[in-house]
């Protein structure tokens, strides 16, 4: 059996930039130039940067050309076996318009301004939308709270003339977004040959005898349908959205009668309808929240509940019962009232513990690691443990990436630790592993963070 050097579990935004940054073992992130950042601002000519230029969107002419590492032998294993398919479907899902992030945070890990130049090769700069002229905040915790502030640092805050001018404080449209991940995909980085179809089940780690340390040999990863992976590293980035972590209230696990499965749903199946529906090849049909004149009730308060819904009241729920002969749903609410409805929906999000997640069993067993809520103490360079070149990236990172580990910036952040940790271990010699200063690697993760 082969085994790669790297296998990175999951396609979407995050794995792409890994897979990227991986696949071009030899080239440096681009340091981050302040001044460069404003070039939209001024004209629509791109910044001249050579590495970018030599990009040609021709193919076969792509950085990656023909040869997905020299160093590093790479596979990326998703549900779906298409890059970005989950991204496109839940935007679709929940009728998001644009990004909440700005056009400086993206995949690309060489190119900061990779997503600007590809809107103007395209030009589709009218699908960029534009972050509100005045931004109030008003949190009474945060240190810029509009209320604490006076005149000077307000005016200061709603800096709408010089903005306006700039296209690095855009926010790119949905589909913008989607073409360029395939553009990066396809043109830039070559990758959709080291993309393999399959959901992973169980990641068993073979410790090989070092001594004193423990020390894993090679991960076998075993998918859904019996076929057996062997990598040496294995990097995590399953998403925020999986199915089998959706939060599910006790409530729900207490129904005793059998009832239409559609009649109670999790967000997170809304999410994954449209990649369900490629694969199926049934016909793609927009998701129905709900029928017409159906009674819903929407429980949890989260980001997917305040897209679907306008408005919202915040009650729990204690009890809920299926009257099979009305084909209704009676729930009994903490306030003391109930409530008789046709369709309830959870947007209780998903679980974001490492000790219940199926994925990870096989390293905790092997590798116990310090969970605090949930979030496991992994290395800096966000391995699971010394010995376990198992990689996190995602929501799961937060202890070391920061509170926007599981967005584009987290993404951006998780990857360049997780290249350098492995170059490290790959070749302690390279001299490009010189230690940075940790304020270098803050500053540099800093950038672009802004407005998220
Ligand atoms: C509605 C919504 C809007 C968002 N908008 C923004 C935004 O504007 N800006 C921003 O920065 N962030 C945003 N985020 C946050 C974050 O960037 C996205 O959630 C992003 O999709 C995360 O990328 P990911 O690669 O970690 O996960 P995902 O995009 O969820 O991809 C995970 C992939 O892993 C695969 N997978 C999962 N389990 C397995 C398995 N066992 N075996 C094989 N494959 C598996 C899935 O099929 C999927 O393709 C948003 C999130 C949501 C939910």
């Amino acid at each position: 059996m082969v085994t790669v050097d790297v296998l990175i579990i999951g396609g979407g935004p995050h794995a792409l930039t890994i897979a990227s940054l991986l696949s071009s073992p030899n080239t440096e992130p681009r340091p981050n130039d302040p001044a460069q950042s404003s070039w939209c601002s001024d004209s629509t000519k791109p910044t001249p940067d050579k590495r970018c230029c030599s990009v040609k969107r021709k193919k076969g002419k792509t950085k990656n050309d023909g040869l997905v590492s020299p160093q590093l032998s790479l596979l990326v294993v998703d549900s779906y076996g298409e890059w970005t398919t989950l991204w496109e479907s839940q935007f679709t899902a929940l009728s998001i318009p644009h990004l909440r992030s700005h056009t400086l945070v993206h995949t690309d890990p060489l190119n900061k301004h990779a997503l600007q130049e590809f809107i103007l090769k395209t030009d589709r700069s009218a699908e960029l939308h534009r972050l509100q002229d005045q931004v109030y905040i008003l949190d009474e915790n945060a240190f810029f709270s509009d209320m604490r502030l006076g005149k000077k640092e307000k005016k200061r805050l709603n800096v709408t003339s010089s903005l306006k001018k700039s296209l690095s404080f855009s926010l790119p449209g949905t589909t913008l977004s989607v073409d360029f991940f395939k553009d990066q995909v396809r043109w830039v980085y070559n990758l959709d040959k080291v993309m393999l179809k399959g959901t992973v089940e169980n990641i068993i780690p073979v410790v090989k005898d070092a001594g004193s340390i423990k020390q894993v040999k090679h991960f076998k990863v075993q998918l859904q349908d019996g076929t057996i992976l062997q990598a040496k590293r294995v990097v995590i980035a399953t998403g925020p959205s999986r199915a089998q972590m959706a939060n599910i209230p006790s409530w729900v696990k207490n129904i005793g009668e059998a009832y239409p499965e559609e009649r109670l749903q999790h967000t997170v199946e809304l999410m994954h309808y449209l990649s369900k529906s490629k694969q199926t090849q049934t016909e793609v049909v927009p998701s129905k929240v709900c029928e017409k004149g159906h009674r819903v009730m929407v429980v949890g308060g989260g980001l997917t509940s305040k897209m679907n819904v306008p408005s919202l009241i915040t009650v729990q729920v204690s009890e809920a019962v299926w009257c099979y002969k009305n084909q209704v749903w009676s729930l009994s609410l903490s306030t003391g009232d109930h409530w008789t409805g046709d369709k309830i929906w959870l947007a209780t999000g998903c679980k974001l513990d490492v000790n219940q997640d199926p994925l990870l069993s096989g390293v905790m067993k092997e590798f116990p690691v310090q969970v605090i809520d949930g979030w496991p103490c992994i290395t800096e360079g966000l391995q699971w443990a010394e010995g376990c070149p198992l990689y996190l990236m995602g929501q799961y990172t937060a202890l070391q990436v920061g509170p926007h580990a599981v967005n584009l910036a987290g993404g951006q952040a998780a990857s360049v630790r997780i290249a350098k940790d492995i170059r490290q271990q790959k070749n302690p010699a390279d001299p490009r592993n010189g230690e940075k200063s940790k304020t270098e690697d803050y500053i540099q993760h800093m950038h672009g963070l802004l407005w998220l």
